[in-house]
């Protein structure tokens, strides 16, 4: 479609929708469509229809709107054909959901790192990112916290993307260990059993820009999740860092243990390998942040607001099918039966789930289960695939009674 059309057929769509077209129209529909001001998709155009609130827009002022826009972006957003159109109906399903949580108290702070038990423990937030950048967020969506386990995913993607998958697991495996996340167990080959556990994501480090100082190989890390998020507010908890490194004997048992059975490549540091790790745990985000990842890997790696590819398709495939299969501590199995979508969980309290092609979702909730999994976040997600179609395998149901979310 030339770009007339596309600028005609917006136009046309718009009249359809009302008798009288105004900037603040337009502005409505965009931020019922899951955009706000904050929004580096829209801001733009959002600033320019200021000026127009109540006066009629005609076509020639639309055209003068719109040039250096996305076009093909904001006619699907006016025809409500973006990949989740009803998108003011799925925030109400999430604000029904989190009203219906909102006391819930179920599950105990970790102990284990002493620094973790100092949160509050009724912090909530559930945030959602679409691959079109359609963005919502409730409750304690600004609290920091520890990204911990959830940064498994990225450092086993960033050592995919460094050194190839033959490479990679040449060191690593990608069964479910069916044990417990820090257990002091390899493989048969002497192995971590995948990334997704202590032992995997320490060999991930061990595989991430040897070659760079301990400053460069972290900025690599924040350089990544920056992309990812398309934020700058990525932190660091040093307190969380100190407090894991005090009490790591469980990881650096599993360090020196992979080092008998010469599981680490030739040139690992073993002790700039666990710091790595360790800091890497200790960098924060909020629930905000983290939507918007997982957002980047439904959408193949690329960040939807950016389009900025951060990590290729193929990594992000890999990745996903670990997620899937080992994200959710001993959990994972009943998860991907029940759930079906990959997902990490972390001992901060969050959760990121994935739903391939469509949006990404967070979950923070710092009281955990017997597993270690945000057990309020567990409800949340129970509650979305009980009302949506998302799990993997629901296309085969035809499910009548769930919503689409893609219309
Ligand atoms: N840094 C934590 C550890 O190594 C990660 C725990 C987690 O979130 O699973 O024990």
């Amino acid at each position: 479609m030339s770009l007339n059309a596309q600028l005609e057929s917006s136009y046309a769509v718009l009249m359809q929708q009302t008798d009288k077209l105004t900037g603040a129209f337009i502005q409505q529909k965009i931020y019922k469509a899951g955009f706000d001001q904050r929004s580096d998709k829209t801001i733009n155009l959002l600033e320019k229809l200021d000026l127009h609130i109540k006066s009629d827009i005609t076509y020639d002022v639309f055209c003068e709107l719109l040039k250096d826009e996305d076009i093909a972006f904001y006619q699907r957003l006016f025809e409500e054909r973006l990949v989740v159109p009803d998108f003011a109906g799925f925030c109400e399903s999430i604000q029904e959901i989190y009203s219906q949580l909102q006391l819930d108290q179920k599950g105990k702070l970790p102990t284990y790192i002493p620094e973790l038990k100092k949160v509050d423990p009724d912090q909530f937030a559930i945030a959602a990112c679409t691959v079109d950048g359609q963005q919502f967020h409730i409750g304690d969506y600004k609290s920091r916290f520890c990204m911990q386990s959830m940064i498994k995913p990225v450092l086993y993607a960033l050592a995919l993307e460094e050194n190839g998958i033959h490479y990679v697991h040449k060191h690593v495996g990608r069964e479910p260990s069916g044990r417990n996340f820090n257990e002091l167990t390899l493989n048969d080959e002497g192995l971590p059993h995948n990334p997704m556990i202590n032992a995997g994501a320490i060999m991930s480090c061990a595989m991430i820009k040897k070659r760079l100082s301990p400053a460069g190989r972290f900025k690599h890390i924040t350089n990544a999740l920056s992309d990812l998020s398309n934020s700058h507010k990525i932190t660091f908890n040093n307190a969380v860092y100190n407090s894991e490194k005090e009490t790591a004997d469980r990881n650096y048992a599993l360090g020196y243990f992979m080092r008998e059975h010469k599981a680490f490549p030739k040139d690992a540091d073993l002790h700039r390998t666990l710091n790595l790790y360790f800091q890497a745990c200790s960098i924060e985000v909020n629930s905000e942040i983290l939507a918007i990842i997982a957002a980047s890997f439904a959408n193949a790696g690329t960040n939807p607001i950016t389009q900025k590819e951060v990590f290729k398709p193929e990594t992000i495939k890999n990745c996903l099918s670990l997620m899937y299969s080992c994200g959710m501590y001993d959990y994972s199995g009943e998860w991907a039966f029940s759930i079906g979508l990959p997902a990490k969980s972390g001992v901060s309290g969050g959760i990121y789930v994935v739903i391939p092609d469509v949006m990404g979702i967070c979950i923070y909730s710092p009281r955990l289960d017997k597993l270690g999994n945000s057990a309020r976040g567990i409800e949340v997600c129970k509650r979305l695939v009980e009302r949506y179609n998302v799990h993997n395998y629901d296309s085969i149901l035809r499910c009548p009674n769930k919503i689409s979310l893609t219309g």
